[in-house]
């Protein structure tokens, strides 16, 4: 194990709730309700409560959304710009005829017209489901018939490339909204409707159990779910973002995520405007110098990212972080994929501050476990259950499930009951039953804890493998590959042995510089039998230019498996990267 990271103090700065670890234990929901408006008879809104109570408190003039487009364009969009612009957005909706209660999708880039599309859906009572913009026509078409669309907000672009074709085939599907000022036929353009809507607009009074959004899952594992979300999630987002996030009013914040997938929307949209901060919103895909220079030019204080992308910093090297002034940073945190303890050290000794891993998925509308300021980091562990969130190592049973003792290796289950759990998945209720047993809900994930209570990310369930006896999850081996110098990514998968049960293989991508070559094949071997001893060691390793990943960064090992054995592929509409 990489050392501890030791920490002085720090943490929730300048915030007015309880200290985490204090209230570990007598933490209640009341802490966050606190944290916000709340509107008459019992009614709460997302938007509301992101947006329109801001400037309310007379904090209309700060700056909501600093965006950056490619190349140097750039607008400041403040909180009252924002309250103006979803209000005349919801009454768009209205105008067409929408109604409380239907869906709305997104699909576009980091553009200023997402955050008021989501949020004035939002603000008028309906649901929203964000869709990554590099998605194909067929994946956009399932989740929109799965989602029931009744409205989409796109470009011209993407609906020429990707809809045109088919949009009139969906059912339910009344309008389309194309960014700009001019529509193809049968669409209406956002600009001028815009411009011609009411700038006022009465928030509906939705209930707090009321759906608010549909985030569909990566796919990682499988054909994508649709988890539904409601407005009471914002509960959580507003506490969670303050705890593992230290997100303050003011604080300039950056959040890397695509807007396609759920951590664009709970803390790429809500939670950092719940907790009036500045959010930097880069339109522009990962360049490691833009992203250097955003971060020292905007004086970005929070910064969230993603392993993947962590790995690319890692892979251009230390000599690329020094022309730049990283001291504005004063927290950095990481969600999506386990986060290697080497990327974890790295930044700490580039940035003067690590990446802080958290964990979370699609069904749990926010951070589970994480790193918090306030708490030394242990390389390679995710952290601690956040302040209302009990979690357990359980292992199922016949008839249930047991609780597994600290240092086992189970499935990792949380106890329902915080605000922004899933309440089903669409249209698959009994997928949805099978996720809770004996009272937990089980993450399909499998983790350990240590006798301090931190938790250890060991694989997902499906990606486990058996090698003589050992149980062996592919993270461990992958992080032990990237130790090398010459390695910089890894995706491990087990493949049948006859004597082994399954023998280990590696799919490695290299660092600008080295040769595939057997000699160097070699050395990797050489260096992982050294690190995890010849029984959990790859006994062959294969040079690949990419791994097949999902759009939200994720490897995909299912795909890496099916593959190798010459398997059916499965759901691959969220695959991105793929070149051997
Ligand atoms: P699908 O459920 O469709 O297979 P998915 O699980 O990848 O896709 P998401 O909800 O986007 O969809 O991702 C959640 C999963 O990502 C978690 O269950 C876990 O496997 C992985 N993950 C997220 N954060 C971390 C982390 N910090 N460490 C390890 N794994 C993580
Ligand atoms: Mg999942």
């Amino acid at each position: 194990m990489l050392g501890t990271i030791r920490k002085e103090s720090g943490g929730t700065r300048g915030a007015s709730l309880p200290h985490p670890d204090e209230t570990r234990e007598t933490f209640t929901w009341d802490i966050a309700e606190a944290m916000l408006d709340g509107l008459p008879d019992g009614a709460l809104n997302i938007a509301h409560e992101a947006v329109d109570r801001h400037v309310a408190a007379g904090q209309g003039a700060q700056v909501a959304i600093r965006w950056l487009g490619k190349g140097d364009a750039r607008e400041e969009i403040t909180y009252a710009d924002l309250a103006e612009r979803t209000s005349r957005f919801a009454n768009v909706l209205k105008a067409h005829g929408l109604e409380r209660g239907d869906s709305v999708f997104g699909l576009m880039g980091r553009v200023p017209e997402l955050y008021v599309t989501a949020l004035g859906t939002l603000k008028a009572g309906l649901i929203f489901t964000p869709l990554f913009s590099a998605f194909g026509p067929e994946p956009i078409r399932t989740r929109m018939e799965i989602g029931s669309a009744k409205a989409l907000v796109t470009t011209e672009t993407l609906y020429r490339r990707k809809i045109a074709k088919w949009c009139a085939e969906i059912p339910t599907l009344k309008l389309v909204l194309i960014v700009g000022d001019e529509a193809p036929e049968g669409c209406v353009a956002l600009a001028p409707a815009m411009a011609e809507a009411s700038p006022d607009f009465e928030t509906a009074r939705t209930m707090p159990e009321d759906r608010a959004l549909i985030h569909f899952t990566s796919g990682t594992t499988g054909k994508p779910k649709g988890a539904v979300h409601v407005h009471k999630a914002v509960m959580y987002h507003a506490i969670s973002g303050r705890y593992a996030l230290e997100l303050t009013p003011g604080t300039i914040y950056w959040c890397t995520a695509d807007p396609g997938w759920v951590t664009g929307t709970s803390y790429g949209i809500i939670s950092p405007l719940v907790n009036r901060v500045t959010m930097i919103v880069d339109e522009a895909e990962f360049d490691l110098d833009r992203w250097y220079t955003t971060v020292e030019q905007e004086k970005v204080e929070v910064w969230y990212s993603a392993p993947t992308a962590i790995r690319m910093m890692m892979r251009a090297g230390d000599d690329a972080t020094k022309p730049y002034d990283f001291s504005g940073l004063r927290f950095l945190a990481s969600v999506g994929e386990p986060l290697n303890p080497e990327a974890v050290v790295w930044s700490n000794r580039v940035f003067g501050k690590p990446f802080h891993d958290n964990w979370w998925q699609t069904e749990t509308g926010g951070i589970m476990i994480a790193n918090l300021a306030a708490a030394d980091v242990r390389p390679g562990s995710m952290g601690k259950p956040m302040p209302g969130i009990k979690a357990g190592i359980v292992e199922r049973t016949s008839t249930g499930v047991k609780e597994l003792a600290d240092g086992d290796i189970g499935e990792l289950a949380l106890r329902p009951g915080w605000p922004s759990m899933m309440r089903t998945y669409l249209d698959e209720q009994a997928r949805y039953d099978k996720c809770f047993v004996d009272g937990w809900y089980l993450s399909g994930d499998l983790a350990m804890r240590d006798k301090d209570g931190y938790y250890w990310f060991v694989g997902r369930a499906d990606d486990l493998i058996k090698s003589s006896g050992h149980l062996v999850g592919p993270f461990e081996v992958e992080s032990a590959l990237i130790e090398h110098e010459a390695v910089a990514e890894a995706g491990v998968i087990g493949v049948p042995d006859e004597t082994a049960g399954e023998v280990i293989k590696a799919f490695v991508t290299l660092k600008p510089g080295y040769t595939p070559d057997e000699e160097l094949e070699r050395s990797i071997r050489g260096h992982a039998r050294k690190k995890l001893g010849p029984a959990v060691a790859p006994r062959e390793i294969v040079f690949r230019n990419t791994l097949p990943k999902t759009r939200s960064g994720k490897i995909m090992r299912r795909l890496l498996k099916a593959r190798e054995l010459g398997l059916p592929e499965g759901d691959i509409s969220t695959l991105e990267t793929d070149e051997t």
